[in-house]
């Protein structure tokens, strides 16, 4: 983005109404409402939606947290943050290392086998900040799955969705593999993803026999006990949070996470993100927004304006491009990423910005938390 563009965030006022009315409820007498410039919109935007995202974390037990390293504090951080989010033992996800995972994903959350997957190639070098934002975010597509499990309607279509789709993904897997290797090293292989040895065996002996209507039976019986597991699964969700009934409130929301889910193609053929997807979906909207929140109560800050410009500024020192911000600042209304990216200008033009940056920052905000 131009230097031209990002200045015109800060000079141009907006007058939105619905969030200048929302502030006024939130902060009654305010003056913080009035000549509201496009980055101050997004971001009350944002602290609006905050408060549904909160753990109740407090700067002590972030200290207390950031003494460990490695993978005790990954483990740590998933303690706190699961404990925190209300997720029982018993139905959270597993935490799993990832040694074949697309090289642009440092985590993922797999609705398939209820399991977070954390690349283990790129998650041990992320900063403790990342590390613990992201379990955040996976966490986030959990909570979502759960909701559509535990819904009285929709939940029995997931278990129908999810064991199509599970069915889908193992023959794939096959097919791919035995394509690949000699018949010992595909073995080999499905055994050191866990895959069942029993299972492994039966299909080495229908794929030699080249029966292909023998290995759609055992595909199918597979995934009839694989849907039995998730009712199970199901059932302990329920037990736990309850059953989300048809007719409530958060139907329309669920249905909406239920669709998108099944149809989360955020890649292009090369493999790199596909942004505008990405962000035009609602439940990567939803997870960034409590990752975002995570990263809140990470810096300790008190007032979330603050923190959201310090960000804001931290990027343009670092000259990071602004991926996140992308969702809100770089995106035109049509909601399709600007074609060039932030690129660096010149010292004197972004000591310009900066200037004008500080300015901003300096306007005194204090909100309510
Ligand atoms: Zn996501």
């Amino acid at each position: 983005m131009h230097i031209a563009g990002i200045k015109n965030l800060f000079k141009k006022q907006v007058h939105s109404g619905s969030i200048l009315n929302k502030l006024t409820e939130v902060i009654p007498d305010t003056k913080v409402c009035k000549g509201l410039t496009e980055l101050d919109k997004k971001l009350f935007a944002e602290y609006l939606q905050m408060p549904r995202y909160k753990m109740q974390i407090t700067p002590k037990e972030i200290d207390n947290l950031c003494k460990f390293d490695g993978n005790e504090f990954i483990l740590e951080a998933y303690e706190l943050l699961t404990r925190k989010l209300g997720l029982d033992v018993n139905i959270r996800p597993k935490l799993f290392w990832s040694t074949d995972m697309n090289n642009n994903i440092e985590a993922a959350f797999q609705p398939l086998n209820n399991i977070i997957l954390c690349n283990a190639e790129y998650f041990p070098n992320l900063s403790k900040k990342q590390q613990f934002i992201l379990l955040r975010h996976e966490l986030q597509h959990y909570i979502q799955n759960m909701d559509i499990l535990r819904h009285e309607e929709i939940g029995e279509k997931a278990l129908d969705r999810l064991t199509t789709n599970y069915i889908k993904a193992l023959k794939q897997t096959h097919d791919l593999i035995f394509k690949q290797y000699p018949i010992k090293k595909a073995v080999e292989n499905l055994k050191n993803r866990g895959e069942d040895i029993n299972f492994i065996n039966k299909y080495v002996e229908l794929f030699k026999a080249k029966d292909s209507k023998g290995i759609d039976e055992l595909f199918e019986s597979t995934g009839s006990g694989y849907r039995q597991e998730l009712t199970g699964f199901r059932n302990k969700i329920i037990a736990e949070r309850g059953l989300i009934k048809k007719d409530s409130a958060l139907t329309p929301k669920i249905q909406q996470n239920f669709d998108e889910f099944a149809n989360t193609g955020y890649y292009n053929p090369d493999g790199n993100l596909n942004y505008a997807k990405y962000f035009n979906s609602k439940i990567e909207q939803d997870a960034i927004l409590a990752q975002k929140a995570a990263d809140f109560q990470f810096s300790k800050e008190c007032c979330y304006m603050k923190y959201a410009k310090n960000n804001f500024s931290m990027r343009l020192i670092q000259r990071k491009p602004l991926k996140h911000l992308n969702k809100s600042i770089l995106l035109n209304p049509a909601g399709i990423p600007r074609t060039k990216p932030f690129c660096p200008d010149p010292p004197d033009k972004f000591q310009a910005l900066l200037c004008l940056l500080m300015t901003n920052l300096q306007q005194k905000c204090h909100l309510p938390h």
